[in-house]
């Protein structure tokens, strides 16, 4: 379509007989020196040293573990109720991933996510995550419990490589849901590399029906501008700004920066990581009316 694509190659170099005497070893050496040489940058060669062998070698385990992950069912959701700060009473909740995996016991998100992501693994992983979170979300309205939303994170590349549009609405109508029945969150340094395309897909989400939250608010791109572009419904303020109030006085201006900047955008706001009552009277009293966090209650099975 008239576009440059440029590619670069980044290479891994193993030497028989002094770095191994197998070809199944030589391979596994050339792969681990080849994922450095993609480390310190890409674009680039390495020459396998034993030196390189533990850290990489430990991530490609988890990465050949993750890929069985899947079929081996080894994934579940928890979810961490959102509530309305004054009150307490829940008003959503936010699905988080586990991985039960067989050969590294419980792996964190913030650890199997990124390789996830590299991989492009995040598509197939990310399918499962939505559609096991509507099969959860019909269940609980079924049981007639009082949950009106359902949060999913999703990462910027199902935003702009998979086909999430698509996937969103399957898997409503199989679950029978409304797409008011959930919302996205999405980090806003996770779509800037690809901001128009982001925009595209996030309208054709919005035509669905379903709301789009920007997670982690504040810790990513600074630019303020794609605000105003982004079709978002709702800033969720960061953990890092909520865990210095009230004794962090910088933490307390952004917090209460993000606060105002969402009313007057005219979006709402939430904030995650309350795990103290002081905390949580600065946020209503500041004007944010819903938060997420230990204090209210831990993300569960
Ligand atoms: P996040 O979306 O910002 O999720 C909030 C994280 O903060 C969760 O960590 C949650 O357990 C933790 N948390 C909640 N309340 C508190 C609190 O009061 N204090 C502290 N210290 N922590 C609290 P978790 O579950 O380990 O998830 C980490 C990150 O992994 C998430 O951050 C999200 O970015 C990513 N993630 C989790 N599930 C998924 C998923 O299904 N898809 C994608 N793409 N990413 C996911
Ligand atoms: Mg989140
Ligand atoms: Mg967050």
């Amino acid at each position: 379509q008239g576009h440059d694509v440029i590619t670069t190659c980044s290479i891994g170099i193993s030497l028989y007989p002094g770095d191994a005497d197998s070809a199944e070893s030589l391979l596994r050496n050339a792969d681990i020196a080849m994922y450095s040489a993609k480390e310190s940058g890409r674009d680039s060669i390495r020459i396998y040293s034993p030196g390189m062998s533990s850290a990489i070698s430990e991530r490609m385990k988890l990465e050949t573990s993750l890929r069985r992950a899947l079929e081996r069912d080894e994934l579940e959701l928890y979810f961490q109720p959102q509530v309305d700060l004054a009150s307490g009473k829940m008003i959503g909740a936010e699905a988080l991933l586990r991985w039960h995996c067989k050969e590294h016991g419980l792996v964190s998100p913030s650890q199997f996510i990124p390789i996830a992501e590299e991989t492009g693994l995040i598509i197939p992983i990310g399918e499962w995550v939505l559609n096991e979170a509507c099969k959860k979300m019909k269940h609980c309205i079924d049981q007639g419990y009082q949950l009106s939303k359902i949060s999913i994170n999703v990462s910027g590349i199902q935003i702009t490589r998979g086909n999430i549009a698509n996937t969103v609405d399957q898997a409503l109508q199989l679950h029978r849901l409304s797409p008011a029945n959930i919302e996205l969150e999405v980090t806003e340094s996770s779509l800037m590399h690809q901001l128009e395309i982001a925009i595209q897909i996030m309208e054709k989400l919005n035509k669905l029906g379903v709301s789009l939250a920007i997670d982690d608010f504040g810790t990513g791109y600074s630019s303020l501008s794609y605000l105003k572009k982004l079709p978002i419904h709702k800033l969720k303020i960061d953990r890092s700004f909520v865990s210095g109030i009230p004794h962090d006085p910088d933490d307390a201006t952004i917090a209460k920066s993000i606060i105002a900047l969402a009313k007057s955008l005219q979006k709402k706001v939430i904030a995650e990581g309350i795990e103290t009552d002081e905390q949580r009277q600065f946020m209503i009293s500041e004007g944010c009316h819903e938060g997420q966090g230990y204090l209210l209650a831990y993300p569960m099975n």
